[in-house]
């Protein structure tokens, strides 16, 4: 069993470092914020005194923390933690964020030698509980060997996406294929109703057709037809309407620092833009279906 460092104790992080705890580790962790570390410590982890506490005999350090100034702020400068860190400590971001904030921490652990992975995570807090998260990981081959016995804890899904940034670049491709389907989705549900169509029908024929998709099958903006639809319980999360707005947002600055054309990933920020500005960013990304019915 490892000594593990946890530096980001908020909604998914405390219940990460529980089940390395749980699993055995000797889980030390930390957070800006006290009354996060008073939560950890009455969850039973050992709590730090300050971030660099996490780095104590650690063996790996995993770090979940809000957005990229958040990692940049950890991780980099004199008292950060790869300037802190003993040789060869493991470094697991799981935190989302830019894939060029990623990459670039990952050239200044590169840099002292120290391995790193990053490895965002979907499941939100309910797969961070039941230790059931997607990872996708990218880093170095053998720093990833290292650290998926710690994956294999937390989580059910475990993919190498290649290396350094890949993960975050996993993750936003994803999500912004799901941001827009979603949208296709509560678009054509809408028109169906204004066409006199009911829903269940629609369903019932879309979704063995050639227009079903994910979205349609487990987060259908309608209530009454899919049991796992947050439209089930007045849109009520799940996935997080600001949580989607965030991520198609780190897609639109990836494909503009690629020079990828991405029209529809575009548009689809821009209307969870107008939907979480609108003050609804606690709702379910599926409530983005009020904003195309004029109802948000
Ligand atoms: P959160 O805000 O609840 O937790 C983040 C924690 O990091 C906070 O407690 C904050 O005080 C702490 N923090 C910030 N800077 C710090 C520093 N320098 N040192 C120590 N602690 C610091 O956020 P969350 O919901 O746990 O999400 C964490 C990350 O996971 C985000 O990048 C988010 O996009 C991603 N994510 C969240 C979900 C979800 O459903 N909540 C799902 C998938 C991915």
């Amino acid at each position: 069993m490892a000594r593990i460092g946890f530096l980001g104790l908020g909604n998914m992080g405390l219940p990460m470092a529980r089940n390395l705890a749980k699993a055995g580790h000797q889980v030390t962790g930390f957070d800006v914020v006290p009354a996060a570390c008073k939560a950890a410590g009455e969850a039973g982890l050992q709590v730090a005194g300050a971030a660099r506490g996490v780095l104590d005999g650690a063996e790996a350090v995993v770090t979940m923390l809000p957005a990229g100034e958040h990692v940049r702020t950890a991780y980099l400068g004199a008292d950060g933690l790869l300037a802190q860190a003993a040789r060869d400590t493991l470094f697991i971001d799981c935190s989302t964020i830019d894939v060029a904030t990623s990459r670039d921490v990952h050239a200044a652990a590169a840099e002292r030698s120290l391995p790193m992975l990053d490895a965002p995570v979907s499941g939100g807090v309910g797969g961070a509980e039941a230790g059931t998260l997607t990872f996708m990981v990218g880093g170095p081959q053998a720093a990833f060997a290292r650290g998926k016995p710690l994956f294999e804890v937390m989580g059910r899904t475990i993919v190498h996406a290649g290396g350094a940034g890949n993960g975050q670049a996993a993750k936003i491709c994803n999500n912004m294929i799901l941001g827009i389907s979603m949208i296709a989705v509560a678009e054509a549900f809408s028109l169906g109703e204004k066409l006199g169509l009911e829903p269940e029908v629609l369903f019932q024929i879309s979704s063995k057709a050639s227009g079903s998709c994910w979205a349609m099958l487990n987060h259908l903006p309608v209530p009454g037809i899919v049991e796992t639809s947050a439209a089930n319980r007045e849109f009520r999360p799940g996935f997080a309407a600001a949580m989607m707005h965030k991520d198609l947002k780190l897609a639109q600055a990836a494909a503009s620092h690629a020079g990828a054309a991405t029209p529809l990933g575009a548009e689809a920020a821009a209307l969870y833009t107008l939907f979480v500005n609108a003050g609804n960013g606690g709702l379910d990304y599926s409530a983005i279906i009020k904003l195309i019915q004029g109802k948000a």
